[in-house]
């Protein structure tokens, strides 16, 4: 008879799998079943629009995972199963309408001369903060990474203040809360450089007037400088394929194509699974789930607590993201060449467009005026598509997850599948209008709808890029539920994991590195 696992996991999103290394080398057994053909959820590479052509599907800067504790612990390990970064010291820019471009380079001397170009002013803000982030980083990343319980927050708050004082404690504590639009104002005086660093708060949900936002502009300005940015070496699935291969050289194992259908109890103790062909499997010490709060109430059919269940059921999520995938004989016909050793091109015009666009997404409108992302991983790692051509990975933000309307009046489609190639051309428009003429040298295209991305993977609800807005009512100790940030659920050895849960979205393997601790020490 064979052993049952210590821990079941259901998905391989990057969590589950950072989750699972960590238990293994420790010893635990741990079977993880996903229900798509591939492993990875939003980090996986293919080629989706031409032979030869290795497109990222959805997440494709690795900064967050090779910066990550997770990585610190496992890198060495993860390097020997294949685990290979790319990565490049001009992370990202801005252009703008008027032709004008600004760069975020790791050449300090650099971006700041380039941000003189716009204001003396901001040069010098710029510099202050580049010489005050070693001491303000650690302090953020410190609150950004801790679990979220009372005892580890009284730590972190005392160690807090004994290095920063009243005073300073209370000075961050103010930035954590800020908006990007009253940080941003307070801080530079250029529209160009504002815009430039809000643009990252777009990847959330943070608009330049929402709470909690100034903390992305800031960390992202300031880490893109301090350490470029890391794709991966041939994919963003690197890591995944990686991680996979680490688990089955310690013994555990990933079963793709297998959907888990719900979580099997007995007197509010979770004790195993039952897949979609009816088969249980039992686990000795844990059920972690990797779902969305809709998905861990549906595969429960509800947890037992009223205030954890009301939690799962009115959890937010932020507007969806639509991926278009373009196979190129050239790089955008940039008005600047220098834009051409960029890793992401932002077309995010000003702070008052971004807010427009956030709000007509929220209201279930088609932005008039979408966020464009251009990432452009051939810049980084030519080895992702054929001799002399590249690929870009245009992420257009944000999409309403449900359509109910155009904001500027021209698309009359209500549906994803209808309203795909009318909104991915107002897209191309937008890249074309920066840098005419790229439009002819696209030789492959294809387009990831909202419900595409929920489709492929139900984590991704209405095309929510990190499962579940991460405005200040949901996030820290409100992350998934209040009392539940540490990915406990009230079923006994049921468990929480995935962006929906704290510290939230991205690549950094938080939620999953969080919960492997726990359950098995550092
Ligand atoms: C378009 C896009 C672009 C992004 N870009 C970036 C980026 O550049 N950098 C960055 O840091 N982050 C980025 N992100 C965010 C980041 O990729 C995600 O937050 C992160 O990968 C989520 O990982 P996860 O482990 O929580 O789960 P997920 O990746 O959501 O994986 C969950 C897995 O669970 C599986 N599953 C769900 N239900 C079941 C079930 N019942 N049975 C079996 N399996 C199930 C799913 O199929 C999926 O594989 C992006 C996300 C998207 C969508």
């Amino acid at each position: 008879m064979t052993q049952n696992p210590d821990a079941i996991i259901i998905g391989a999103g990057h969590n589950s799998l950072a989750c699972a290394c960590h238990l293994v080398s420790r010893g635990w057994k741990v079977a993880i079943y996903e229900q798509n053909a591939n492993p990875g959820g939003a980090v996986k590479t293919g080629e989706y629009t031409l032979p030869g052509f290795r497109h990222d599907w959805a997440a494709m800067n690795l900064s967050l995972f090779a910066g990550s504790a997770f990585h610190q612990q496992h890198g060495a390990e993860l390097a020997q199963h294949g685990l290979a970064f790319a990565p490049t010291a001009n992370p990202f820019a801005s252009l703008f309408p008027d032709g004008k471009w600004l760069g975020v380079s790791s050449d300090t001397a650099l971006t700041t001369a380039r941000i003189r170009g716009f204001s003396d002013a901001d040069a010098a803000a710029w510099t202050q903060l580049t010489e005050s982030f070693p001491a303000d980083a650690e302090a953020i990343l410190g609150v950004l990474g801790s679990p979220m319980s009372l005892r580890a927050l009284g730590t972190l708050m005392g160690k807090t203040w004994w290095r920063r004082g009243t005073a300073g404690s209370l000075d961050l504590a103010r930035f954590l809360t800020m908006s990007s639009r009253a940080w941003l104002d307070q801080t530079f005086e250029n529209d160009h450089v504002k815009a430039t660093l809000a643009a990252w708060g777009m990847h959330l949900d943070f608009a330049p007037d929402i709470a909690g936002g100034a903390v992305f502009p800031y960390l992202e300005g300031m880490a893109g400088q301090a350490f470029g940015m890391v794709l991966g070496q041939g994919g963003a699935d690197t890591i995944t394929s990686a991680m996979v291969a680490m688990i089955e050289a310690r013994g555990g194992s990933v079963q793709c194509g297998t959907s888990v259908s719900s979580i099997e109890q007995v007197a509010g103790r979770a004790i195993g699974i039952t897949l979609s062909d009816g088969t249980v499997v039992r686990a000795e010490k844990a059920v972690i789930a990797n779902l969305s709060p809709r998905g861990l109430m549906k595969l429960t059919g509800g947890t037992g607590d009223p205030r954890h269940e009301r939690a799962m059921k009115t959890f937010q999520h932020a507007p969806g993201t639509m991926m278009i995938h373009l196979a190129m004989d050239s790089l955008p016909n940039w008005p600047a060449a220098e834009l051409k050793r960029f890793a992401y091109v932002h077309l995010a015009p000003s702070m008052d467009q971004m807010a427009r666009t956030y709000a007509q997404a929220m209201a279930g409108q088609l932005p008039e005026e979408p966020v464009i992302v251009c990432g452009q991983p051939t810049v980084v790692d030519p080895s992702r598509a054929p001799a002399g051509k590249h690929i870009l990975w245009l992420q257009v933000r944000m999409a309403p997850g449900q359509i109910k309307g155009d904001a500027a009046g021209t698309i009359d489609a209500r549906n994803w599948q209808d309203a795909a190639e009318p909104f991915a051309e107002r897209a191309l428009d937008i890249l074309e209008r920066y840098a005419p003429g790229t439009r002819e040298n696209i030789i492959g295209k294809h387009v990831v709808t909202p419900d595409m991305f929920e489709a492929d993977n139900p984590n991704l609800v209405g095309g929510d890029q990190v499962c579940g807005s991460h405005h200040l009512h949901q996030h820290f100790m409100n992350r998934p539920a209040r009392g539940y940030a540490d990915g406990t659920t009230p079923i006994r050895n049921l468990y929480h994991t995935g962006a929906a849960v704290w510290p939230g979205g991205g690549t950094g393997a938080g939620p999953g590195t969080l919960l492997a601790r726990k359950l098995v020490g550092n």
